[in-house]
């Protein structure tokens, strides 16, 4: 059946427009942000006020790291507690967004020939994502979607992955990336609250000069002098990579800092918005990064 309606009857799907949707990496940090109110989740919420409302988000999180390229697709995905040794609170968090299907359909059709599976009851959205989103969007109302990173790839992967949802900031689709620039849970010390060692700052630093500059050259951070240290492992770096590709493919690689910072040493918390100028936070610290139960080891946290 032909929809012929007028421009004025409202017919558009929500957010199904051709404005160019913004797109994000956050770094997420402790999970205990979610509950907090800091110079961090005021920046996510204020990036969250100041996007136009999307039709769905696509989530690319440090958390889904498997040995495969795949996208949430039922519709009602769960809230996942995928950490450990924090309080019940953080356990009770939920995060009700629908999914959203037919989404696992259109991320396969432009990201054509490379191969995404449709995960219908493995995953949900995980503290990666929620742990943002409880500020970004409080109310939960908007399909949440998330992209898995396939740790069985090289980095050119998935700045090229990133670069083809490309045609999806076309389609009311705000591409979110969560994960942490620098992130070594062996290194962290919990006392170094909202301080970074000196090769923690170098590598952010660098990673920041080339996201502001020439994003794709993020996927050559790998030969970086501190990279092994800031680095350990690739999942929470990943994410900056899919950013930086669909800044890449943009005709305006208009990259912007939302926040920056450091956490317990050996964290980045550095967020970049593209195609999005955000009020930057100020230089107040706010309440500090929060501290995990005593006697946690920080890389049995899963954080
Ligand atoms: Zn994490």
């Amino acid at each position: 059946m032909s929809a012929a309606i007028d421009g004025t009857s409202a017919g558009a799907v929500d957010g199904a427009t051709d404005a160019l949707m913004p797109a994000a990496f956050f770094g997420h940090g402790n999970p205990m942000n979610a509950l907090e109110v800091n110079r961090y989740t005021t920046a996510w919420r204020a990036f969250g006020v100041a996007v136009p409302r999307p039709r769905a988000i696509l989530v690319v999180s440090a958390h889904w790291y498997i040995n495969a390229t795949a996208v949430t697709a039922m519709p009602r995905p769960r809230t996942i507690h995928d950490f450990y040794g924090f309080p019940q609170s953080l356990f009770e968090v939920q995060y009700p967004a629908p999914g959203l299907p037919e989404l696992a359909a259109e991320v396969s059709d432009v990201v054509h020939p490379t191969w995404v599976g449709a995960d219908v009851d493995s995953w949900g959205i995980d503290h990666g994502t929620w742990s943002v989103l409880v500020h970004a969007f409080p109310d939960a109302s908007i399909p949440v979607v998330q992209l898995s990173i396939n740790a069985d790839k090289p980095l050119d992967y998935h700045l090229e992955l990133g670069a083809k949802l490309a045609p999806l900031r076309r389609r009311g689709v705000l591409v979110m990336a969560s994960g942490n620039v620098v992130h070594n849970l062996g290194g962290m010390d919990w006392a170094l609250a909202d301080d970074g060692y000196d090769w923690a700052q170098r590598f952010d630093e660098d990673a920041k000069a080339r996201m502001l500059s020439d994003p794709t050259e993020l996927a050559t951070l790998d030969a970086h002098r501190d990279f092994r240290h800031a680095v350990p492992t690739p999942d929470h770096f990943i994410p900056a990579l899919y950013l930086a590709g669909l800044a890449g493919a943009s005709e305006a690689a208009d990259t912007d800092v939302l926040v920056d910072g450091y956490a317990y040493g050996s964290l980045s918390m550095t967020a970049y918005t593209l195609g999005l100028s955000c009020p930057r936070a100020g230089d107040e610290t706010g309440s500090p990064q929060p501290q995990p139960p005593a006697g946690l080891p920080p890389d049995a946290s899963n954080i």
